[in-house]
């Protein structure tokens, strides 16, 4: 099938193929002739599947029909993240460069002032995370009341982010004459009733997401103590067939803390996280898209539905506390048939969330070392219960020539930091029994051992 089908306009159809797009993505096949049949749809799909085309595409051909009046936008988009929002005019701009629609962007960190003025002038598509659209709603700077398409983007991660009542309120705001369509990368029952409620008789549509155990990515974990982590992430980042990886944190105080470490070593790294201003998360990725910057530190909210191609790499600094987020973590990695790799620090006390990303991974995620990093053998410790003794006295036991062989390569500036992977070794088999750890043999030990 081409666009060519889909019986959408001639200037979108030119805007296409000058992206160089002639066929649609199956989630574009299957939603858009719904969409310009003015029909209410629930589609299951995620970043990554050409969704934002999918509900774009029509809207474009739907509103070029119609003019958009002071302060009350004829469609609105909801999204959870600044950057999805962004992407999604990012979108518009260049499907619907020979159309003259009009819209706004509504996220936190662009000035209301600047807002204001366009949305005084009235647009045709406002494209909202939903705080701050009730933000200038409060102030009555946007009335809702001409609003006749509405979009709710990735609803499940609204679900997370616990934006639901927020979007409840808004969607109040709406007449109910109005086409609603729903996304979600996943359907859990929650967002099965939310869709009853915002949803009139709605057509589902769904594509199957990448798979967590995708051939295309290798999957590896690395046991180590947490203080170890940074030597351990330098020591991969430095491998020669890594071009640009993205290193995920579970906290936020964390990501600042290991993009500046890689700044302190020589690395041309980013950072993104949730409470940078938008003037400076803008900024990064665009460095990260122009290559200007090759490694991006991110926590999941930060980096959710980004489109960044070509990933050689995603590091889990932190397992993962939710194991969908593993799954969407290593997406970012293999894309299109390219191979990817994907490769998750486990410390000890991380060890009770990894049972549940191998079960989402279907136990892919196989065990290597680092050399002179990593957990020591295990005999040395037999007479050490305690894991507090164990990591205090971790690189005493590590042999000298090791860490000093690491820490020089990771030390040295970035051209001569790439070296050859070969330090990286598919584990010995796990020893017969393990001693010495008392009651406190990790989970992760526990379901490695056969006994
Ligand atoms: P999305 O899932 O909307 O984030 O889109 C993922 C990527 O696919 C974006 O870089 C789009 O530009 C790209 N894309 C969307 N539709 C198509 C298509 N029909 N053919 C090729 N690439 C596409």
């Amino acid at each position: 099938m081409t666009f060519k089908d889909l019986s959408l306009s001639e200037e979108l159809l030119r805007a296409l193929d000058e992206r160089g797009y002639q066929n649609p993505t199956p989630i574009q096949e299957q939603a858009i002739p719904y969409v310009l049949m003015a029909r209410d749809l629930l589609g299951c799909a995620q970043t990554g599947t050409g969704k934002t085309a999918s509900f774009v595409l029509p809207m474009i051909d739907i509103l070029d029909q119609g003019r958009a009046r002071m302060r009350m936008p004829r469609s609105l988009i909801l999204e959870p993240t600044r950057e999805l929002a962004a992407q999604v005019a990012e979108n518009f701009d260049l499907y619907g460069k020979y159309h003259k629609l009009t819209k706004a962007l509504l996220i936190g960190g662009v000035t209301f002032g600047e807002q204001d003025k366009l949305l005084d002038r009235g647009v045709d598509v406002l494209i909202a995370t939903p705080g701050r659209l009730l933000d200038h709603f409060e102030r009555g700077n946007v009335l809702l009341n001409d609003v006749k398409i509405l979009v709710i983007d990735e609803a499940d991660r609204m679900l997370d982010m616990g934006f639901i009542p927020d979007v409840d309120k808004i969607v109040s705001k709406i007449p109910p004459l109005r086409q609603t369509l729903m996304f979600s990368a996943t359907m859990p029952k929650e967002i099965k009733k939310l869709a009853e409620q915002f949803l009139s008789n709605p057509k589902e549509v769904a594509v199957s997401p990448p798979s967590a155990t995708a051939d295309t990515i290798v999957q590896q974990m690395v046991m180590l103590d947490a203080k170890q982590k940074r030597e351990a992430l330098r020591d991969i980042l430095s491998g020669a067939e890594v071009k640009n990886a993205l290193i995920f944190c579970n906290r936020k105080k964390d990501v600042g803390l290991v993009h500046r470490s890689l700044m302190r070593h020589g690395f041309k790294a980013g950072a993104l996280h949730g409470d940078m201003d938008q003037f400076s998360r803008t900024e990064t990725l665009d460095k990260f898209k122009e290559d200007k910057i090759e490694y991006l530190v991110c926590s999941d909210v930060a980096a959710r539905g980004l489109d960044i191609p070509d990933m050689t790499h995603v590091v889990n600094f932190d397992v993962p506390m939710h194991d969908e987020d593993y799954v969407h973590r290593i997406g970012r990695t293999g894309r299109a048939g390219r191979k990817g790799h994907a490769i998750t620090f486990v410390t000890e006390e991380e060890g009770k969330y990894l049972d549940a990303v191998q079960i989402i991974a279907k136990g892919a995620i196989k065990e290597i070392t680092l050399k002179g990093i990593g957990k020591p053998k295990l005999e040395k410790f037999q007479d050490k219960p305690s894991s507090n003794r164990r990591t205090r006295n971790q690189n005493k036991h590590r042999p000298a020539n090791d860490r000093s062989e690491t820490m020089k390569s990771a030390s040295n500036n970035h051209s001569s930091r790439k070296h050859s992977t070969q330090t990286l070794k598919e584990k010995d088999p796990p020893p017969e029994t393990i001693k010495g750890f008392g009651d406190e043999t990790p989970a992760f030990l526990r379901t490695t051992v056969k006994t």
